[in-house]
């Protein structure tokens, strides 16, 4: 085989290795979440990733006016700093899951880092006194030793239905609002971002969930926490 042939053949394996250890799994992962719900009742489940953060307060102190309860996934290392804010979420009633230690994708960690990067994350959750029972991976993406190790975990992978851009510097509080209440349906899980976001997005975010929320309460729509939700989460 020439040399030129050698190569093209191994970068062709390069990307089958790539494509099985980690792009299918993530892609089948949310390929199920097109899939119906099954739902019947008019509920959504409110979700944030990225936090905590500055925002985190604001938000919570939104959430209970309305006595809504939701999903926080918290970036481990972030949620080291604010213990004050994962408190909080607990006392009021908040589901606190897992988002990895600092927010690397599956895809460009190899087994050995993905194992690390959930021990430590985890145990950093338990140490703040969470009862550590859902993960949501960084842009959805997983590897085997992801699937393998949360299987082993005991972890519960949620992904969402619903994604309105809120974290991208580009966006307006009426556009996130706006992709908000036209997404909807039933039984869906909702992603937003406290944290993280580019130039002050988290704060957009704020302004539309504060703006949406008394139209779906009109609407007739009920505010579940995630782990009253029924059905396969994968
Ligand atoms: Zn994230």
């Amino acid at each position: 085989m020439r040399l030129k042939e050698h190569k093209k053949t191994l970068a062709g394996a390069a990307v089958l290795a790539a494509a099985a250890y980690s792009f299918l799994p993530s892609q089948i992962g949310k390929w199920r979440y097109l899939t119906d719900s099954g739902e019947r009742q008019k509920n959504i489940y409110l979700t944030f990733d990225d936090g905590p953060g500055p925002y985190t307060g604001q938000l919570l102190d939104l959430l209970k006016i309305y006595d809504i309860k939701a999903a926080f996934f918290v970036v481990a290392q972030s949620a080291a700093e604010y213990p004050e804010l994962i408190a909080r979420m607990q006392d009021e009633g908040h589901l606190v899951g897992v988002h990895s230690l600092n927010h690397r994708s599956a895809m460009v960690q190899t087994p050995e880092q993905t194992r690390m990067d959930l021990a430590e994350s985890v145990g950093i959750l338990r140490g703040l006194g969470v009862n550590v029972r859902f993960y949501r991976p960084p842009w959805g993406h997983v590897n085997w030793e992801t699937l393998r190790q949360i299987k082993k975990m005991n972890l519960t992978r949620v992904l969402w239905h619903v994604m309105a851009q809120d974290w991208r510097a580009d966006t307006t509080a009426d556009e996130i609002q706006y992709k908000l209440l036209k997404r909807t349906g039933r039984g869906d899980i909702i992603c937003l971002h406290d944290g993280r976001g580019r130039d002050e997005a988290p704060a957009r975010m704020l302004e539309a969930l504060n703006a949406s929320i008394p139209i779906w309460l009109e609407e007739g729509w009920q505010f579940k926490r995630l782990d009253e939700r029924k059905g396969d989460f994968l």
